[in-house]
C-alpha cells in the first residue's frame, strides 16, 4: 500500500505521518516512513539545491523538472523497491504537493507539471491523506519551527490560504484516492481518523 500525506505547511502532515507508521509497526506491518523532496540520496541533494539558498536560482520551469527528477530518483530507489518487497510505504508530500506548489504558486503550469508526471512518474498513491488546516493557524505553526532550509514557507496568509483551496479542489478531481481530514483537532484525534481510513483501505 501506497499512503501519502498532503496539506499546507504547518498543517500536522509529517506528525501524522510518524504516527502512522509506529501506530502501523505496531501492528505488525511492515513500513517505510519517507519523505518529498528527498527520500534516496539524490533526492534528497536535489532537495539541498532546491530548497537552500537563493529563491530565484531556479526558473520555476527549472523547478519542476529538479522536483520531478527528483521524484523519479525516489520512485525508482526507494518507493518501488519497497512495496515489491511489500511494505507499505508512508510518504509525507509527494506529487499533489508539486500540483500545487509548482503548478499553482509560480504561475499557472499545472500542464506542465501533469505531463512530466504522465511521462516520468506515472503511479499514484493508493490513499492519500489530505490534512485540511486553517490557514492562518497553519502559518503560525510552520513558522513557530520554520529552518533555514524552508524558504518556501515565506508563503504570505494569501498564498496559503490559496494553497488550501488548491489543495481542496485537488481532493475533488481525485475523489476515489484522497480523503480530506479536518486537521484543526487534537493530535490524537487526527491520527485515530487517520488510522481508521488506513484500515478500511483495499490492500
Ligand atoms: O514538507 P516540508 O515542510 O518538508 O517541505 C519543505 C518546503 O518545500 C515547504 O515549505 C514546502 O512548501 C516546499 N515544497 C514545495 N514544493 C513541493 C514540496 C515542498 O515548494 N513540491
Amino acid at each position: 500500500l501506497f499512503i501519502t500525506f498532503e496539506g499546507i505547511d504547518g498543517s500536522g502532515k509529517s506528525t501524522q505521518a510518524q504516527l502512522l507508521d509506529v501506530a502501523l509497526r505496531a501492528e505488525g506491518v511492515e513500513t517505510i516512513l519517507t519523505r518529498e523532496p528527498g527520500g534516496s540520496p539524490g533526492a534528497e541533494e536535489i532537495r539541498t539545491l532546491v530548497l537552500q539558498g537563493d529563491p530565484d536560482r531556479w526558473s520555476a520551469e527549472t523547478e519542476i523538472l529538479l522536483f520531478t527528477a527528483a521524484r523519479r530518483d525516489h520512485l525508482e530507489r526507494t518507493i518501488l523497491p519497497a512495496l515489491a518487497a511489500g511494505k507499505t510505504v508512508i510518504c509525507d508530500r509527494f506529487a499533489d504537493s508539486t500540483r500545487m506548489y509548482q503548478g499553482m504558486s509560480r504561475g499557472d503550469l499545472r500542464a506542465l507539471v501533469d505531463e512530466l508526471h504522465r511521462l516520468m512518474i506515472g503511479r499514484e498513491p493508493d490513499l492519500t491523506l489530505l490534512i485540511d488546516m486553517d490557514p492562518e493557524q497553519g502559518l503560525h505553526r510552520a513558522k513557530a519551527r520554520q529552518t533555514v532550509e524552508e524558504r518556501f514557507e515565506d508563503f504570505g496568509p494569501a498564498l496559503q490560504a490559496q494553497m488550501r483551496q488548491g489543495f481542496l479542489a485537488l481532493a475533488e478531481e481525485f475523489p476515489q484516492r484522497i480523503h480530506v481530514i479536518d486537521g484543526n483537532r487534537t493530535q490524537d484525534a487526527v491520527a485515530a481518523d487517520i488510522l481508521r481510513i488506513v484500515k478500511a483501505a483495499p490492500v
